[in-house]
């Protein structure tokens, strides 16, 4: 039966959960909709999710949150990359920079010029064309510029945050918009005979009935997964990490203004800089190193006083095959999850919001909307996947049985293309309103030893000494920029101190 949608009910009040409602205050509340958030305490958040991507300053800005606020509040650090130590090879290192390198000259990639010079003697390494990787290793930091003839334009940056204190902060944001809060354990879930779910019944009795059902349940998927038996697509034969520990630790010293992830044996090792402490992580794959291993591998790694216990995270690597079934739609880890290497999981929580947002259809008849909406959220899952496999794929490690595994597995068939087309002559597949563009997949191809056998012939159009005198003017550029940016400490510190 077709009804018209004016009360939402999103369960669960974990990121995901109050990310939506934030927005939905923002949105749909001047509408005139009613949205309740149902979220029970004794289940609790997963409590970890704290290395973002740029995209979340453009979701605080739409709330309207102030970003010194913010960064006071959620006790954050400015991020512009990710640190990948011993993946290629052991004892290797590279930054995935949240920015570009060097410059095209007449519509031909910089890597590619690069790749024609690489050859000759004296040429410098791909980094010293890239302002965020010179930055970050220089521990400095200050705010992109939005004139695009300078350097300064050439970087994005996010941030690391506390994730306990953001819900905190969004669920006071949601409250004083409009947004009703219920603490209580759904128990029971009605549908009607047209498969919509009508009726959410918590462990007290109380009854809580809607006509759209945003679920946030997180690894639990108790609308869309449970009740929607919407099947779970299982890619842990490519992701194969299915376990995390997780501890925070003292913290002396300036934060760095990335993400570290060290391979380890059987996975890799977070460490994301927060104002206030040190948050770790092993992700790690139980078919090749017990919890007990993982844990003392963990805890013999960290670089100040454990913060208490590690807790232990399990998960499989996948998505739902549709994130909207019927009246139902899973945000968050309700939908999917794909291991947290390169931060994703914020950014596919938001675009899912933005994108149900500009689909919100008037009555339950929407065929349409779901349709186009499951299409869109396939590709950026999809996408996204095969990304994160490269950098497992992409090693040449065989000393443990993890690495064996991960350099042998057969890939998906786009990512095999992508990566021929990079080893043949360098080119870089990428969508343009993907998450991953150019210079990311550069930065793991590079990173990782993935060389390119040839260059593309238009970088021949130009001539040597000119493309060695424009390359070298670019990286004194990069050099004077990072030269005169403040560390990342004093701006935060500055930017703290402003009210
Ligand atoms: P949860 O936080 O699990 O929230 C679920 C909510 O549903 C809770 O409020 C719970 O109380 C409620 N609920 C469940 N069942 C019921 C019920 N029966 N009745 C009432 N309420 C119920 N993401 C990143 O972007 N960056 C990272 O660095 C990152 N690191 C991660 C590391 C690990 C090891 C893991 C596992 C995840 C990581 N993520 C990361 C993902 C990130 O943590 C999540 O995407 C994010 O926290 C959102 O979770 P959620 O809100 O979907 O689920």
């Amino acid at each position: 039966m077709t009804k018209p949608i004016s009360h939402i009910i999103i369960l669960g009040g974990g990121t995901a959960g109050w990310m939506t409602a934030a927005a939905f205050s923002q949105f749909l509340i001047p509408l005139g909709y009613k949205v309740t958030l149902i979220e029970s305490d004794a289940i609790g958040t997963v409590g970890v999710g704290e290395a973002t991507l740029p995209h979340l300053r453009f979701f605080n800005q739409t709330l309207g949150i102030d970003e010194n606020e913010f960064m006071r509040t959620t006790h954050a650090t400015y991020k512009i990359g990710i640190e990948f130590s011993n993946w290629g090879k052991q004892g290797d290192a590279y930054i995935h920079p949240f920015g570009d390198y060097g410059q095209a000259l007449d519509g031909v990639e910089f890597h590619q010029l690069w790749a024609r010079l690489k050859a000759g003697p004296g040429v410098r390494p791909l980094d010293d064309f890239c302002l965020a990787v010179s930055a970050a290793k220089a521990g400095k930091f200050t705010f992109p510029g939005t004139d695009e003839r300078s350097i300064l334009s050439t970087y994005s940056y996010a941030f690391h945050l506390d994730a306990g204190l953001y819900a905190t902060y969004l669920r006071r944001y949601c409250e004083s918009r409009g947004i009703v809060r219920i603490e209580g354990k759904v128990d029971r879930i009605e549908q009607g005979s047209d498969a919509n779910i009508n009726t959410l019944i918590l462990a007290d009795g109380s009854r809580h009935s809607a006509d759209l059902f945003i679920d946030c349940s997180g690894f639990r998927s108790l609308l869309l997964g449970d009740k929607c038996a919407t099947p779970f697509e299982d890619w842990s034969h490519w992701l194969a990490c299915d376990r995390a520990l997780a501890v925070g630790c003292e913290h002396s010293g300036s934060p760095l203004p990335y993400t570290k992830a060290i391979a380890r044996e059987a996975g890799w090792q977070w460490r994301i800089p927060l104002q206030h402490r040190l948050g770790n992580g092993y992700v790690y794959c139980s078919q090749f190193i017990s919890d007990d291993e993982a844990q003392h591998t963990l805890l013999s790694n960290l670089t100040g006083t454990a913060l208490g216990e590690p807790k232990l995270l399990q998960f499989k690597a996948g998505r739902r095959e549709k994130s909207w079934a019927n009246n139902c739609i899973a945000i968050g880890l309700a939908s999917g999850f794909l291991e947290p290497l390169e931060s994703t999981s914020i950014y596919l929580i938001q675009i899912a919001i933005m994108k149900l947002i500009a689909l919100i259809p008037r009555d339950t008849n929407c065929k349409a909307a779901r349709d186009e909406f499951n299409r869109q959220m396939t590709l950026e899952y999809d996408r996204i996947r095969d990304f994160l496999i490269l950098h497992y794929h992409a090693t040449q490690r065989d000393d443990t049985a993890f690495w064996r595994r991960c350099r042998d597995m057969e890939v998906p068939e786009d990512l095999k293309i992508k990566m021929a087309l990079f080893q043949q002559d360098g080119h870089i597949v990428s969508y343009k309103n993907g998450l991953f563009l150019e210079p990311s997949w550069l930065a793991v191809y590079a990173g990782q030893h993935i060389a390119q056998k040839n260059y593309n012939p238009l970088a021949d159009n130009i001539a040597e000494e000119q493309l060695i005198a424009l390359m070298e003017s670019y990286a004194l550029l990069v050099q004077k920029a990072v030269a005169a940016m403040p560390s990342h400490s004093e701006t935060i510190a500055r930017q703290c101190s402003l009210k």
